[in-house]
């Protein structure tokens, strides 16, 4: 545990340690991270903010990229003091966390939770997970995590081939049904995540109270929202945008609402703590 841990409500700014990095498809690295004071206030939906190159250096290479990258948590092991996170490589940010990561032992500074998490729709008969890309990890932890009483839940997984979804083993949800989705139909069914939704809430959940839960790409979030509202299901949307501080500050992630903010009266919310799980009725499109 890292003495130096410095507490800011309930997040804390620490340097956490590599214990294992794993390749779970051609796509995703699935990383484990000692990180107690993390894992111990994690919630599902919260995400963290990990700096890429590994800390305590002093060389200028230390310093760059000088952001830090937003990651969601894949789940949080409070007994362990152990977190994870599934994510996959965009560009040099990721490209040098997954090789710095590879290595056991490394030290990263990290910022974390942040933002507000899911919780769970009051009043649903049925749960339906909708993700794709960066959306896996936090509806995985939150649909493992959660409880929904007897309520059936249903997680859709989707990717372009089967070769980019991650292995099942590790988003695996004990209880729901787990369906995946290829556009290329090389694993479950043809089509991409919204369609995949689509055929389930005109098939076996017609009728039902369904509420929706979507992370992953924004044109699939917002087909998706878009779909929920049309049939007057409730739905939670968890926002992705480039974010420089994680804690609301910088307003680089600010999104247009329909209400005044309660604390600001602004008619804005920033993504990374108001959000970044959002009921999408709730902002403004576009
Ligand atoms: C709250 C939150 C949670 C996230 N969770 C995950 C996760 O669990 N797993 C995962 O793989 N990724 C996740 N992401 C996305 C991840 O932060 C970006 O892929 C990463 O920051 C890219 O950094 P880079 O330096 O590798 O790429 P860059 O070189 O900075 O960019 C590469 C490409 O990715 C796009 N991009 C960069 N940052 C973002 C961003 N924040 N949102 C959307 N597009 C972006 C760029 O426009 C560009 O097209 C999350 C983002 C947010 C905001």
């Amino acid at each position: 545990m890292n003495s130096a841990a410095h507490e800011t409500n309930c997040f804390v700014q620490t340097s956490a340690e590599t214990i294992e990095q794993r390749a779970v498809s051609a796509r995703y690295w699935q990383l484990r991270l000692r990180a107690p004071e993390i894992a111990r206030r994690a919630r599902p939906g919260q995400f963290v903010m990990l700096s890429v190159q590994p800390d305590a250096l002093s060389s200028d290479a230390a310093c760059d990229p000088l952001l830090p990258r937003p990651l969601a948590l894949l789940d949080a092991d409070p007994k362990a003091g152990s977190i994870e996170l599934l994510y996959f490589v965009a560009g040099r940010g990721t490209a040098l966390l997954q090789s710095h990561a590879a290595r056991p032992g490394t030290r990263l500074r990290i910022l974390g939770p942040l933002g507000n998490g899911f919780t769970v729709v009051d009043g649903a008969e049925v749960h339906v997970a909708v993700g794709g890309g960066s959306g896996v990890a936090p509806l995985v932890y939150f649909f493992r995590k959660a409880s929904f009483g007897n309520a059936p839940r249903t997680v859709i997984l989707a990717a372009r081939t089967k070769e980019h979804l991650a292995d099942r083993a590790c988003v695996e949800v004990p209880g729901a049904d787990l369906r995946e989705a290829t556009d290329d139909g090389s694993a479950g069914f043809r089509g991409n995540a919204v369609e995949a939704l689509r055929a389930l809430l005109d098939g076996p959940l017609k009728g039902k109270r369904t509420a929706v839960y979507a992370a992953g790409p924004e044109p699939m979030m917002d087909a998706a929202a878009k779909l929920s509202i049309e049939r007057g299901l409730p739905c939670r949307v968890s926002l992705e945008a480039r974010m420089a501080c994680g804690v609301g500050v910088c307003r680089s992630c600010v999104v247009d609402a329909k209400t005044p903010h309660p604390a600001t009266g602004l008619f804005r919310r920033t993504i990374c703590q108001d959000g970044p799980v959002f009921d999408p009725c709730e902002l403004k499109e576009g």
